[in-house]
C-alpha cells in the first residue's frame, strides 16, 4: 500500500453532490465522472489498496470511512474520504464472482485505532514488507497489529491471484530490464520505479530498495 495525496474536491463534485445526503441518490453518470477524476488525478488507474492495475469497468468508488452514516456522519460526500478500489474478483484462479480482496470485502470494517488509511499516512509504505518469491505482502516491524489487521482482516491482501499478480509484475520488470545492455539497468530500473503509474509499485520499491 502506498501514500495517496487527495486533492481538492473538484468543482464538478461540489455541484454534483452540493444538496445529496443519500448515495444512492448520486448519479451513475456523475459517478463515472468523479471516478475517473480520482484515477486520472490521484492514483494513476492502480487501486488504492492492493495497487493493481483497474479500470473503469473493474473498479467502483471507495469510502475509506465506510458508508454508515450513524458511524461516520458527514463523511459520505466528503471527498477527502472517495477513493477507487479495484473489485477483487479472482480472475483466472476460481470459477465464482465474489469479491476476494480489497474494498468490496472491506466492506464497513474501520477500525479506527488500527486502520491504515493511504491518504493520511505518508509512511504507509513503511508498515509493510514483502516477500519477492511467493509474492506476499507482510507486517514490518513498524506496527505488525495494524499491518495485520490491513493485510489479513480487512482486505485480504495475500489471496492466491494478488500474490501471482505481484510475482508477475516483478517478472515482467525483470524480462524489461534484460534487453538493456548490463551497464544502464541501473539507471533505467530507477527511472522505472520512481514512476507512480506501475502496478504494485510498493512492492517493486521494496524488491530494488537497496539500489533505489
Ligand atoms: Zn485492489
Amino acid at each position: 500500500m502506498k501514500y495517496v495525496r487527495k486533492t481538492k474536491a473538484p468543482k464538478f463534485f461540489k455541484v454534483d453532490t452540493q444538496h445529496l445526503k443519500d448515495w444512492g441518490k448520486y448519479k451513475s453518470k456523475k459517478k463515472r465522472d468523479l471516478k475517473l477524476h480520482i484515477l486520472r488525478n490521484e492514483q494513476y488507474f492502480l487501486c488504492i489498496y492492493c495497487e493493481g492495475k483497474v479500470s473503469m469497468k473493474n473498479s467502483h468508488i471507495e469510502h475509506l470511512r465506510p458508508k454508515d452514516v450513524n458511524k461516520y456522519p458527514g463523511r459520505l460526500f466528503e471527498y477527502k474520504n472517495l477513493t477507487v478500489s479495484c473489485n477483487g474478483d479472482c480472475q483466472d484462479f476460481c470459477l465464482d464472482d465474489q469479491p476476494h480482496t480489497c474494498g468490496h470485502v472491506k466492506a464497513n470494517l474501520y477500525d479506527e485505532q488500527l486502520f491504515l488509511n493511504p491518504t493520511e499516512l505518508e509512511d504507509i509504505e513503511a508498515y509493510f514488507i514483502y516477500d519477492s518469491d511467493d509474492g506476499r505482502i507482510l507486517p514490518s516491524e513498524k506496527d505488525p497489529n495494524r499491518a495485520m489487521y490491513m493485510i489479513y482482516t480487512v482486505l485480504k491482501l495475500n489471496e492466491p491471484q494478488l500474490c501471482m499478480a505481484r510475482k508477475i509484475a516483478l517478472k515482467t520488470l525483470q524480462n524489461k530490464l534484460s534487453t538493456f545492455p548490463k551497464e544502464k539497468r541501473k539507471d533505467i530500473l530507477k527511472t522505472i520505479l520512481r514512476k507512480e503509474s506501475i502496478a504494485f509499485i510498493s512492492f517493486l520499491r521494496y524488491r530494488y530498495r537497496k539500489i533505489i
